[in-house]
């Protein structure tokens, strides 16, 4: 690996390779006079434009230096990668082939993805009043300048009100006098050339001081005693700080893994250390970051959406300096810069949301497993429903295992049962006996949670008469009618239009078939008028706060039914839920993606486990038309480790992942045909370079239409590769997508590439 900071003065001028971030898997040369930096920021013309590009190395090339450009600037002093970043965007720019100017500009805040300086964001200018002025001075000095005298007198009061007054201490620098810039632009905006004048005056003097920092929250003493279980799993991960460690903790839901990351990232902020949490982004609640800032102290800093780019700026580098024992964030925090790295936790580690679905795909767990072994920490995949790829390493010892298998305190796990939709009919949505179930919790004031994974009010739009369907003109799929707004909308590109009541072909009444959540809203709330009803769905919550503001609702029962998607399925602990009726889970058993019944456990095990997390004993009911389904009875049984061997036994029946390794190209054109065109070119290119490469082990499937071809107006392909090297993959892939970049077809159509894809559509 190349090493930051490497200096050298030069006389002639010399190549230098820069990372730019365009679409295409390589670096540009140019000439440079100046010092070279590996890992800082060049500005280059790169056609017609000016960009920002990372000075990656600085080798020799055979083209004549004569030939090359100059770069325009040379941004920084030094690198904005630390050492361990740099290597890690690297191997991962390499792992998913994406273009390396654009990994490196995606692992950088913002703010370093303009030509924004590289400096401390904690500093900000101070001000204050000259010690030792006579009245005299003062009194000439301000006497033809009332704005001089405002800014001035504004000094005087902050002085005043902190109790110092200038000159009275004038020993200390570091006394309360000064005065924050941004302070005095809340009073005076606009200001700074008044106060330039008064310190060219020597009236007062200017200082970059930091700025103050505050977090709520300090240390509290609510811990709990740890199971035996937790206790042997936090001493494992802790005995092996200082060396790279992968461990899977894998616990049902409420047995405390949380308890686990806290007590494994206090030892280690303890010895000094700083520590990485990502979690999920539906899971970055202010719940769990109060709960690491009660228990951590108030260095614990969270990357939440609702920052500005200037606090993600001072997070990282706060990170960066060592300033914070805790950074709490999504995805793209894996690539936040520690000084003093102890520890790497991954929440949730089988949520999907830790993948990128467009751009540099990388998966954020695997990203941070790679971390982990460059920094030589240990790194803990905490789930209630490990992925299959993890519970793979586990089994080969990749991965250190760690369980927890009881509840912690007095809750335990809820009983699940069936409802037979064939014998038992659902009435808008909702079965006799969850009906019932849902009355009886009423009456005891307790809540019920009803989960259905679709929004809306119906999800097909139908003529009785003539069979007309609502479709998108956009994509292959329904429109799906939403009743709060009246619109007939589409869930893939988002289209919408004004709803109608009679078939536009033969003008009879229209039918709305299935269910979403503004359905069994107001089937419920026909059935149970008086009761408190709250759906949680991305129509109804569309910001973090009202999340949140929901969220406070119903942990203080201030609701009594809560219907809700995904939204509601995760990290919440209510304690009075003791109901969880699953409204419809058929989808996910006759889904064409080989990971769905996967997702459908875990969404499954995830919802099941709101229920009975209090001292009250939960249930969950399920309603489906499959009841004797395998998978269904894995999910009745909460047996996971059941779960997990059968579905790795259809996965290796079927050459499929963790047994095999995986990419998918997929190409998108505005011509039909264009895009299948593409990648029926491209299988041809790979199978010509598998027998030139002599590559064994892989497999090119057969090019098709997506499961969705058209979306949003757009026609789209895929070509699956399959590999049981993985080495061999990716040196094929090498080859190929430098022959793709450069094939005449390749302007036809957008495509893309994805290693180790989480969705195959
Ligand atoms: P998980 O992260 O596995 O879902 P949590 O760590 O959130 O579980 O724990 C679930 C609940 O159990 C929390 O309210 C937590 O405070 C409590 N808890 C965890 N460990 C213990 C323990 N050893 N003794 C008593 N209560 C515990
Ligand atoms: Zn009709
Ligand atoms: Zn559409």
């Amino acid at each position: 690996m190349a090493k930051t900071n490497t200096v050298a003065k030069n006389h002639d001028p010399v190549v230098v390779q820069i990372a730019v971030p365009v679409p295409l898997r390589r670096c540009f040369d140019y000439t440079t006079n100046d010092v070279i930096t590996i890992g800082s920021r060049i500005l280059v013309s790169f056609g017609k434009r000016k960009l920002m590009g990372i000075l990656v190395s600085s080798n020799p090339t055979t083209i004549p230096v004569q030939k090359l450009k100059p770069v325009l600037c040379h941004l920084d002093e030094r690198s904005v990668f630390s050492n361990s970043m740099f290597e890690l965007v690297r191997w991962s720019a390499q792992y998913y082939h994406c273009p390396i100017g654009e990994a490196f500009s995606a692992a950088l805040p913002a703010k370093l993805r303009t030509q924004d300086s590289y400096t401390d964001p904690t500093v900000e200018p101070h001000y204050r009043i000259m010690p030792n002025l006579s009245d005299e001075q003062i009194n000439s000095k301000l006497s033809r300048s009332p704005k001089q005298r405002e800014a001035w007198e504004l000094l005087m009061g902050f002085a005043l009100t902190t109790g110092l007054v200038a000159g009275v201490e004038h020993n200390s620098l570091d006394n309360g006098c000064w005065v924050s810039q941004s302070e005095i632009l809340q009073s005076l905006p606009g200001s700074q050339p008044v106060f330039k004048r008064l310190i060219e005056k020597q009236l007062i003097e200017i200082r970059q001081k930091p700025s103050f920092w505050t977090q709520p929250g300090g240390k509290s003493d609510d811990r709990v005693v740890l199971t035996p279980e937790q206790r042997s799993a936090t001493k494992k991960i802790i005995d092996s700080q200082g060396q790279f460690a992968p461990f899977l903790l894998n616990g049902i839901t409420g047995s405390g893994k949380t308890e686990v990351y806290l007590n494994a990232a206090e030892y280690m902020i303890e010895k000094g250390l700083q520590v990485l949490v990502l979690v999920p982004e539906i899971s970055l609640t202010p719940q769990l970051i109060n709960r690491f800032m009660a228990r951590l102290g108030n260095r614990v800093c969270a990357v939440h959406s609702s920052l500005t780019d200037q606090e993600r700026y001072t997070t990282w580098w706060r990170a960066n300096q060592g300033e914070t024992s805790v950074v709490l964030g999504t995805r793209s925090a894996v690539f936040t810069p520690l000084k003093n790295p102890g520890l790497i936790i991954i929440d949730e580690e089988h949520d999907i949301s830790y993948k990128q679905q467009d751009g540099f795909r990388y998966h954020a767990r695997d990203v941070a497993i790679k971390r982990a072994s460059i920094e030589n920490i240990p790194i803990v995949l905490g789930s209630a429903t490990p992925s299959m790829e993890s519970i793979y390493n586990q089994e080969n010892h990749r991965y250190q295992s760690l369980v927890l298998t009881h509840r912690a305190g007095q809750s335990s796990l809820p009983v699940t049962d069936m409802v037979d939709l064939k014998t038992q009919p659902m009435h808008d949505g909702v079965s006799l006996s969850l009906f019932e179930a849902v009355r009886d919790r009423i009456q005891r004031q307790e809540q019920s949670i009803l989960y259905i994974n679709r929004r809306g009010f119906a999800p097909v739009i139908q003529c009785g008469q003539c069979g007309w369907q609502a479709l998108c003109s956009r994509c292959d799929s329904h429109l799906i009618y939403h009743q709060t707004t009246h619109k007939f909308r589409c869930h893939h590109c988002n289209s919408r239009k004004p709803s109608e009541k009679t078939c536009p072909k033969c003008q009879s009444i229209l039918f709305f078939a299935g269910f979403g959540t503004q359905r069994i809203e107001e089937s419920l709330r026909s059935r149970f008028p008086e009761a408190r009803i709250s759906r949680l769905d991305r129509d109804e919550v569309t910001t973090q706060r009202k999340l949140e503001e929901e969220l406070e609702k119903i942990a203080h029962h201030q609701v009594d039914i809560i219907i809700g998607t995904q939204l509601i399925t995760k990290g919440h602990d209510f304690p009075k839920v003791t109901l969880v009726g699953v409204i419809n889970s058929d989808q996910g058993l006759h889904s064409i993606d080989f990971r769905s019944t996967e997702y459908l456990f875990q969404q499954l095990v995830q919802v099941s486990g709101r229920a009975g997390r209090g001292d009250l004993t939960g249930r969950v009911l399920i309603q489906t038309a499959y009841p004797d389904n395998t998978y269904l009875d894995f999910i009745k049984n909460q047996d996971f480790t059941r779960f997990s061997q059968y579905c790795l036994g259809e996965r290796k029946a079927a050459q499929l992942p963790p047994y095999s390794h995986i990419a998918l190209w997929r190409s998108e054109s505005t011509n039909d045909g264009d895009s299948l065109r593409f990648l029926q070119n491209a299988k041809a290119i790979g199978e010509k370079l598998i027998i030139q490469m002599k590559l064994e082990g892989i497999s090119v499937m057969d090019a098709v239409h997506s499961p969705m071809e058209k979306l949003a107006g757009r026609y789209r392909a895929q070509l699956l590769v399959r590999s049981s090297i993985r080495r061999n993959l990716h040196l094929l892939l090498n080859q190929w997508i430098h022959q793709i970049e450069h094939s005449r077809s390749v302007n036809r159509v957008r495509w893309s590439l994805d290693i180790d894809p989480m969705e195959m559509f």
